[in-house]
This record gives C-alpha cells, structure tokens and sequence, in this order.
C-alpha cells in the first residue's frame, strides 16, 4: 500500500516508522511510505503557508493554494489514491473504517492540519474528512500515524504469525480481548486464573470469551 502523508513537520514521521512493525511493513514491500512537505508548495519567497482568518479569530489557517498543490503532486505519484482530511469534525474513526480503508486496495494521501486548521476549501478535494477522536491536538501529524499504523498492520502478510488481525478487539465491531497472562504464575499475591494453566482448551477458550464479553 502506498501512503502518502502531507505534512509541515515531516521529522516527525521519521522515528515512528523506522521502528518495529511499520518499518518491517516497508522491508518487505507491503508499505511504501512517502512523507511530503507542504513547506515545498509554500508562496512567493517565504513558502508562505499559512495566513489569518478571514472574519477574524485567533491563530492562523493553512493556505488552499499549497495544500491543492501538495495533493496534486501526491496524486500524480498515485492517481487512484484516496484523499483524507484529518479533522476533529470528520467521520469518528474506527476499527471498521480501518478494514475499510486496508480493504480498498487503493492508496491513501492523508493531509495534516495545523494551527487553527485549514482553509474549508480543500474539503472539495478530499475524499473522507476522519476523526480520531472527541479533543483537540495540536497537528494531524498524530492521528495520521494512527490511521497508518491501524490500516498498515491489516495488510495480509504484515502481522506474519505473530498475531491475528481477525481476533483482536473490535475485529467484530463490538467486542475486545480477553485479558492475557505471562509468566511468572504468581506476582506480588496476583496469581494468573487456574484455567488458563490447566491446559484444558475447551474451558480457555470458554473463558476468554466471557471475559471477551465482559
Ligand atoms: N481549530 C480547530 C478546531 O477547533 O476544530 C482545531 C485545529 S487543530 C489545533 C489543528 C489540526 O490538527 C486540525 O486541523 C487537524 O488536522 C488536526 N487534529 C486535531 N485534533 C484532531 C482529531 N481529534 N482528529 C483528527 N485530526 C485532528
């Protein structure tokens, strides 16, 4: 999958993908990761990228002019990709629309806010608008790893053996995993449920899904 990630701060995006699984998703060709600068599609000398609210208000707004820019460029490298916005007023992202977005086989150019935001005119050029979430951050840099990292570990081939995508919490989109145990068998008077050292499959199995459940 190729994701394409438009940024103010690509140094960001360096130490969370040069590490464990996103960086073993790009060794074995599953995730071509781009990051680009919006800085680079910047006005006039300054590579001005930012300006004030029309109407009035705090802070500053990104520019439409660079950010169509950096999507049309992203775009050409990708010409099926699908655009996302990452807003706090977008659609509340989920382990579903995670699926979603790893199913589509498409690409994904995913576009960053800062400041006070963007100019709402970009909007016609995105195709989901996602949250991850009820609060505020300070950047889109966050939420567009999360929505990386959640869609990238869901590409057939990436997890290997280790784990299984389709038994994790909200694989059925409602419930979560049953809680895990490792050695030693008793720490600091917490000792690990009898059942699970029994090695009685039938009852485990029957445990986890009622804590599952739980
Ligand atoms: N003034 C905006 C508001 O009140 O909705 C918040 C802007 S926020 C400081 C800057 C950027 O961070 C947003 O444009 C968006 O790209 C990103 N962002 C912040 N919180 C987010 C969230 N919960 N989900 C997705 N993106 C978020």
């Amino acid at each position: 999958m190729k994701i394409q990630i438009i940024t103010l701060f690509p140094g960001m995006f360096e130490g969370y993908f040069s590490s464990s699984m996103m960086l073993k998703a790009q060794k074995i060709k599953k995730l071509d990761l781009k990051i680009i600068n919006l800085r680079d599609f910047g006005l006039g000398s300054h590579k001005t990228v930012d300006d004030i609210p029309y109407g009035g208000g705090d802070g500053m707004v990104l520019k439409i002019e660079p950010l169509v820019a950096a999507v049309d460029f992203a775009k050409k490298q990708d010409k099926s990709a699908q655009v996302i916005l990452m807003t706090p007023r977008g659609k509340m992202y989920t382990q579903k629309l995670a699926q979603e977005l790893a199913d589509q086989n498409a690409g994904l150019i995913i576009i960053c806010g800062r400041y006070e935001g963007y100019d709402e005119r970009i909007t016609k050029y995105v195709n989901r608008q996602i949250s991850i979430g009820n609060y505020v951050l300070t950047g889109g840099e966050l939420p567009a790893m999360v929505i990386a990292d959640s869609v990238v570990r869901l590409i057939p081939g990436v997890l290997g053996g280790e784990t299984s995508a389709e038994k994790e919490s909200f694989s059925d989109g409602k419930t979560v995993e049953h809680p895990q145990y490792t050695r030693p068998e008793e720490f600091q008077g917490m000792k690990v449920p009898e059942v699970l050292l029994g090695g009685n499959h039938a009852q485990i199995t029957k445990w986890r899904e009622e804590h599952s459940k739980r």
